[in-house]
């Protein structure tokens, strides 16, 4: 059975998603196919992102995705701590799944298909295990991150994350972003605590390495370990979640034009520093609903992958900075420097929207400890 449509989206996680939940909300007149092979979309996440990235017509899409929103945070260093009065939200996979899945069901003419892997992804044409054939005008390949070649070298965020349910209410106000006061026994090294309800909070041991290797039992005890010491009353363990994700010293998008588009994660959607994905994907499902299909990859493609590229050239310098120029147990001090810089330049980076005097001021000043400025300066001048 072959089917048509103007979009196929291969891969059901936070890309497909937030183009599919766009392009049903703005473009109600064409026709979108989703192909997840799971029987569920989103697989086990939480993804958290600042909430000033959301563009300001894109709330409507976003608001009902939240699961939890707060309008500020903190980041503590050895000799920094700090909080700021930025908006950061949280969507998880079990919201982003029932929304998904009633914004298809609303809409027919659409297609979701869930628990069908696909096993032959063109440029207008993806064939499913189970036989069927999907045409698009616009193939999407959000396949994830996931056995996707990322050529170069490589640093590593990885981390073990567990959502703890307790006794009585933990008293945080706001997230903890960056607590990098802990040993720093692997690379950069920080613990991340997102208060999701008075009584709930996900605490997340996470390392800059330059290695993928994670002991997943010893972090998830040093993340008990963690919530003992803060005085959380842990009940439950209601969740876990683990991740390793590739940060390339050098990123590039994969634009090539004959294949079909590759996107999210896979494609170099995301930032590169920081492993979140969540701006930028929102930002290409921005732009694939602002034009008709056949101006998918028209000129308004070109200028947005114009405009991530400079980001990623300025992201991967810093990721080269921070894994090559940077010995291990000194990247603290690189992050430290970096979150006493004016909120603003802070705010722009981690939604890949530097502009040319954040980038400067970056640099100015004596470079932190343990990094040689003859490698740093080299660095700079070969980006
Ligand atoms: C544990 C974890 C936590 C993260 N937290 C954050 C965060 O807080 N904020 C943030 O911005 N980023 C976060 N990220 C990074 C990034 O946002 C995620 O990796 C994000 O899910 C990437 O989106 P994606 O759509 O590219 O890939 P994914 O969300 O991984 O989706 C890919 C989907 O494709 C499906 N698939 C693969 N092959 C096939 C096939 N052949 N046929 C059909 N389906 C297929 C998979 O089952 C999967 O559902 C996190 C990553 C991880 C691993």
């Amino acid at each position: 059975m072959t089917d048509s449509f103007d979009y196929v989206l291969v891969g059901g996680g936070l890309q497909s998603a937030l183009v599919a939940l766009v392009l049903l909300r703005r473009r109600p007149g064409i026709r979108v196919a989703l192909v997840e092979k799971c029987q569920k979309i989103g697989g086990n996440h939480l993804w958290s992102f600042h909430a000033d990235d959301v563009p300001a017509g894109a709330e409507d899409v976003v608001a009902p995705l939240c699961v939890a929103r707060w309008t500020g945070f903190d980041v503590a260093f050895p000799g920094l701590r700090r909080t700021f009065d930025s908006p950061y939200a949280s969507v998880d996979s079990e919201r982003l799944h029932t929304v998904v899945v009633e914004a298809f069901a609303a809409a027919p003419g659409h297609h979701l298909a869930l628990g069908v892997e696909a096993v032959s992804i063109g440029a207008h044409e993806v064939h499913l295990a189970d036989g069927r054939v999907l045409r698009g005008e616009v193939v999407v390949d959000a396949r994830g991150p996931d056995g996707a070649d990322f050529t170069g070298a490589l640093g590593f965020q990885k981390f073990v994350g567990l959502e703890l349910a307790l006794a009585r209410p933990h008293g945080l106000p706001r997230p903890m972003l960056m607590d990098a006061t802990v040993p720093q026994t692997d690379g950069l090294r920080f613990f991340y605590v997102l208060p999701l309800a008075a009584d709930r909070v996900l605490v997340e041991d996470t390392y800059f390495s330059s290695t993928p290797v994670l002991a997943v039992d010893d972090v998830r005890a040093c993340v008990l370990e963690y919530a003992s010491q803060a005085g959380f009353a842990v009940a439950e363990v209601i969740r876990e979640e683990v991740g390793c994700l590739p940060l390339p010293l050098s990123p590039t998008v994969a634009a090539s034009s004959d294949g079909p588009l590759v996107a999210g994660y896979r494609g170099g959607f995301f930032h590169p520093t920081t492993g979140y994905s969540f701006p930028v994907a929102l930002r290409l499902a921005l732009h694939l609903a602002s034009v008709p299909p056949s101006e998918a990859r028209g000129p308004l493609f070109a200028r947005l992958l114009d405009a991530h590229a400079t980001q990623l050239r300025f992201a991967g310098l810093l990721n080269r900075l921070l894994f090559s120029v940077t010995p291990a147990p000194h990247r603290r001090d690189v992050m430290e420097r970096f979150h006493r810089l004016p909120a603003a330049t802070i705010r722009r980076f981690y939604a890949l929207a530097t502009t040319r005097a954040d980038r400067l001021r970056v640099f100015l000043g004596r470079p932190p400890r343990g990094v040689s400025v003859r490698a740093a300066l080299a660095e700079v001048l070969s980006a």
